[in-house]
């Protein structure tokens, strides 16, 4: 469906154009005529689905309608569980309001309070927020919401993993009573319905896609591997395969350090984002990933959550991540708004267990392939076990790339990692041609 039959204003249309928006994605269909029809939303959509423009487009066009003089009041507050997904959210509204007066302002902690005071007492008419920080600057009477006309409680679900759920109880009685509310949520647990039924008023539930679900444009293959061998596996694909451009997924911040530095001495640039870097550093390490000055980024899944970069192409898990769930968040850093996308999921012998809990989220089993040498030794026995086991070489098919991985020898896994990356570097691939949209913008 076009984007000009959605209602909105020729400003907002000229700013979607500029981004290179022309069809509204399946949520946008649904969320942005809803918002205008005054009710509270319940949103199930998953990462990638274009969920920000669906609540973004109507409280920028409402609010323009209701602009006067010059005079910026508080009217929209969008709570958001990470400073990465606050500074994405805030830019989105920033990029799509861009031809009108309306003020927007993103607040999260670890930056300075005062700057931000002296902001918001300049006025404001919409706020993107972590939860804590915008608590802070209530208490601190910075600012005040009793203005407020919408609510957005974007990732739901992470800010109940994050438990941050007392900090927006909190922020609920600061709000005026009428209001319209939109939650929006990957995954529909009995946590975040409850949480929905604190907040939400006879809401109506817009689902684009079945809960548990990944973006269908994402194709998903495991790698069993010995434990061991796991950050070897690891550079192996990324340098065979040529993956210019990718996102690792690590549970533990030791680990993912562990991770950077032997893709690092792999000869792959790789840069580390997790709890324990500092705002700036992990802001930094943002950047380049997006302007591809390096080629891997290594996260843990609090860090990487929210991260948009539209034409990341490959995800890969290094583990199971530690809730269920995070799996789906996890691979919807690709496959955005309907470029195609790989998530490659690295599985130890220990992992299965966890693995059956992935697959029954996503209602299926995931294909694996093996490579010989780094996968471990599995009896007749256990493959039996395994039903419509998809030993394709899929992956490649996916991008249309030459060859599959090659199952090293075993005298060649003698090699050492760093004699095999110089080779990958040397022969210097051509870079991957981006898919479909992401190539324009
Ligand atoms: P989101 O799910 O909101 O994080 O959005 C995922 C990606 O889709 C972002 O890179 C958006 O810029 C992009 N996007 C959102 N709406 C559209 C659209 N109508 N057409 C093309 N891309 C879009």
């Amino acid at each position: 469906m076009s984007l000009a039959t959605l209602g909105l204003s020729p400003q907002i249309l000229k700013a979607l154009h500029d981004k290179g928006y022309e069809k509204s994605t399946p949520i946008q269909k649904e969320l942005i005529p809803a918002m205008f029809g005054g009710r509270d939303i319940m949103a199930g959509a998953q990462t990638g689905t274009g969920k920000t423009a669906g609540f973004a487009l109507p409280i920028l066009q409402e609010l323009n309608r209701d602009f006067k003089e010059e005079k910026h009041h508080l009217k929209a507050v969008v709570l958001v569980p990470t400073r990465e997904l606050a500074r994405q959210v805030h830019a989105s509204f920033e990029a799509y309001g861009k031809y009108l007066p309306l003020k927007s302002m993103v607040l999260y902690g670890g930056s300075n309070m005062t700057a931000q005071a002296k902001r918001l007492k300049g006025g404001v008419d919409i706020v993107v927020a972590t939860s804590g920080r915008l608590l802070e600057h209530i208490g601190q009477k910075n600012i005040s919401l009793d203005a407020v006309k919408y609510l957005v409680l974007d990732e739901a679900d992470t800010i109940l993993d994050m438990g941050f759920v007392h900090e927006v109880t909190k922020i609920l009685n600061h709000l005026p009573t009428k209001r319209q509310n939109v939650l929006i949520s990957a995954t529909l647990s009995g946590s975040v319905k409850r949480l929905a039924e604190q907040i939400l008023h006879r809401p109506k539930l817009i689902e684009v896609d079945s809960m548990g679900t990944s973006a269908s444009s994402v194709v998903q293959v495991v790698y069993p591997v010995i434990k061991e061998l796991k950050s070897e596996l690891l550079s192996f694909l990324i340098g065979s395969r040529n993956y210019q451009h990718v996102l690792v997924f690590v549970r533990k911040k030791q680990e993912a350090d562990e991770v950077a530095k032997e893709l690092n001495l792999s000869g792959l640039k790789t840069l580390v984002i997790h709890g324990d870097k500092s705002s700036g550093v992990r802001k930094r390490a943002l950047e380049a990933f997006k302007e591809e000055k390096i080629r891997v980024l290594v996260a843990t899944d609090i860090a990487a959550r929210g991260l948009d970069i539209p034409t990341l192409q490959v995800v890969m898990n290094y583990d199971i991540p530690h809730v269920t769930g995070d799996y789906i968040h996890r691979i919807g850093r690709t496959g955005r708004a309907g470029v195609k996308g790989l998530a490659i999921t690295l599985v130890s012998p220990k992992e299965e267990v966890a693995l059956k809990d992935v697959e029954r989220l996503m209602g299926r089993e995931i294909s694996r392939e093996i490579i010989e040498g780094y996968a471990p030794k599995v009896t007749s026995q256990q493959r039996g076990a395994r039903k419509n086991v998809n030993h394709t070489k899929k992956t490649d098919g996916a991008f249309g790339k030459k060859k599959s991985a090659k199952a090293p020898t075993k005298k060649k896994r003698k090699t050492t990692k760093r004699d095999r990356f110089k080779m990958f570097d040397e022969a210097k691939p051509k870079k991957e041609k981006k898919s479909g949209r992401g190539g324009k913008r």
